[in-house]
């Protein structure tokens, strides 16, 4: 890219390194930041800068959030007997979108994949046994309907089993291979009211 001048080269190069941004998109970016508003262009870059130094895991549930306990789990209107096992930050999202849930949640930050070696430790199952020394109701696995999500909700259920603790599968409205971020409000209230014991 020696026809840019080396800042603007570098600001390409940086954007085509995030995910899904091949070298075109990250010139269109680049030049569409140079075109940007200043203080726009301070706002976004701080907000990377002051996202990324202060967020970190919820030391409850391991969401991303800035403060130690997050928004969910410093709610004491939240029923904190029922929490919902999750894959990521965005599966919790797409939750609360729906407004229904009242319970907490747990985020497992992977699912079990032996495909990509992606084993039990590797997530945070420790610290989900962990909590449910406490007391708890309900763990109602959402995990995806792929694979790994189905692999992971299995052995779940068996770890929880000898606890005594209710377990509970969402209902498979959600599409198989389907990504719970991407399903609708409707289908993911569907998948949650109709959940089975397992
Ligand atoms: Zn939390």
């Amino acid at each position: 890219m020696e026809y840019y001048s080396k800042q603007i080269s570098d600001l390409i190069a940086e954007l085509s390194k995030l995910p899904g941004i091949g070298e075109k998109s990250a010139q269109r970016l680049a030049f569409h930041i140079l075109h940007m508003n200043k203080d726009d262009v301070h706002a976004l870059s701080n907000a990377l800068v002051n996202a990324r130094d202060n967020v970190r895991y919820c030391k409850e549930c391991f969401t991303l959030t800035d403060t130690d306990l997050c928004p969910i789990c410093s709610n004491p209107k939240r029923n904190h007997k029922q929490i919902m096992v999750v894959e990521d930050s965005r599966d919790m999202a797409a939750y609360e979108k729906t407004q229904k849930y009242e319970g907490v949640y747990h985020v497992l930050q992977g699912a079990i994949s032996p495909m990509q070696g992606i084993g039990p430790n590797d997530i945070r199952l420790k610290e989900l046994m962990k909590r449910l020394e406490g007391d708890v109701d309900e763990v109602i696995i959402a995990t995806n309907s792929s694979l790994e999500g189905e692999t992971t909700a299995m052995y779940i259920s068996r770890l929880i089993k000898p606890t005594g603790i209710k377990c509970t599968r969402i209902a498979s409205g959600v599409p198989v291979g389907g990504d719970l971020e991407y399903i609708d409000e409707v289908t993911l209230l569907r998948a949650l009211e109709g959940r089975t014991q397992i």
